[in-house]
């Protein structure tokens, strides 16, 4: 097993099982138990599960997975989420053994309790932010996702970004209708739809990719944003007025 494993589950979910020094593995997201469990027989030994947010597609396989490890499960301070045995909190550091400490952070948006956890090698982002998109806005405002997008920002640029759905290729999509241009962006694509053509994820992503080509992390740059001026027929303002701009497009982008 290598040390980053997505397993898919239902439509187009990724479970991400990452393997630490010792061997053992922690298990992001598991709305299924049926591919870990499969796992588990293969070999998978679970140290801990991380819960990003609440949705029934990221816990729904947590009560068939309890009796299979001793280790704990970490999510947000969150009532929606039955099985949490640590809450996790913006700023909390989690020692997990075998693993770098990882770091706890609070990215509302999508839900308004949403988490995400990094080591600074590898994020796990839950649906605040994928490759080449972002996540919608469930529960919290533009304004709560934009601060929560500029956090993961802030990673480094080759910290791995393993996010929970395969919605690469359609997020692409959306990201040339708002920047027609970007050869960053095109080589990612063909590196993309070559590894979709072998049955393959698409990720992990890299933040320093996402900053490049993610039209929801280059707000800051309108020049890049000549697809939204054209379709609102003006540039937004404010950055927070063009993610919102950008947010409510991709929403009933087809
Ligand atoms: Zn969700």
């Amino acid at each position: 097993m290598t040390v980053l494993q997505a397993l898919p589950a239902f439509e187009d979910n990724y479970i991400w099982c990452y393997r630490g020094s010792e061997g053992a593995s922690i298990v992001v997201d598991p709305g299924d138990a049926g591919p870990v469990l499969g796992a588990v027989a293969n070999g998978l030994r679970i140290e801990a599960i991380f819960i990003t947010h609440h949705h029934n597609d990221h816990i729904g396989g947590l009560s068939a997975l309890r009796g299979t490890f001793t280790g704990a499960v970490f999510g947000p301070e969150e009532d929606r989420i039955p099985g949490i045995d640590c809450i996790a909190s913006n700023g909390d550091v989690l020692q997990i053994p075998g693993f770098q400490p990882f770091h706890v952070l609070a990215v509302p948006g999508h839900t308004r309790s949403h988490i995400a956890y990094t080591d600074r090698d590898v994020l796990f982002s839950g649906d605040t932010l994928f490759s080449l998109g972002c996540g919608r806005l469930f529960e919290g405002s533009p304004e709560q996702m934009l601060a929560s997008l500029d956090r993961l920002a802030e990673l480094p640029d080759d910290t791995l970004l393993c996010c929970t759905h395969e919605y690469t290729l359609s997020n692409a999509r959306f990201a040339a209708a708002v920047e027609p241009i970007n050869p960053d962006r095109d080589r990612l694509l063909e590196d993309i739809q070559a590894r979709r053509l072998h049955g393959r994820p698409s990720l992990p992503s890299r933040i320093g990719i996402e900053k490049a080509c993610n039209p929801f992390l280059r707000t800051d740059f309108p020049e890049s944003l000549s697809g939204l001026k054209q379709y609102l027929g003006f540039m937004p303002e404010s950055r927070l007025a063009r993610f919102t701009a950008l947010r409510a497009w991709k929403d009933q982008f087809r």
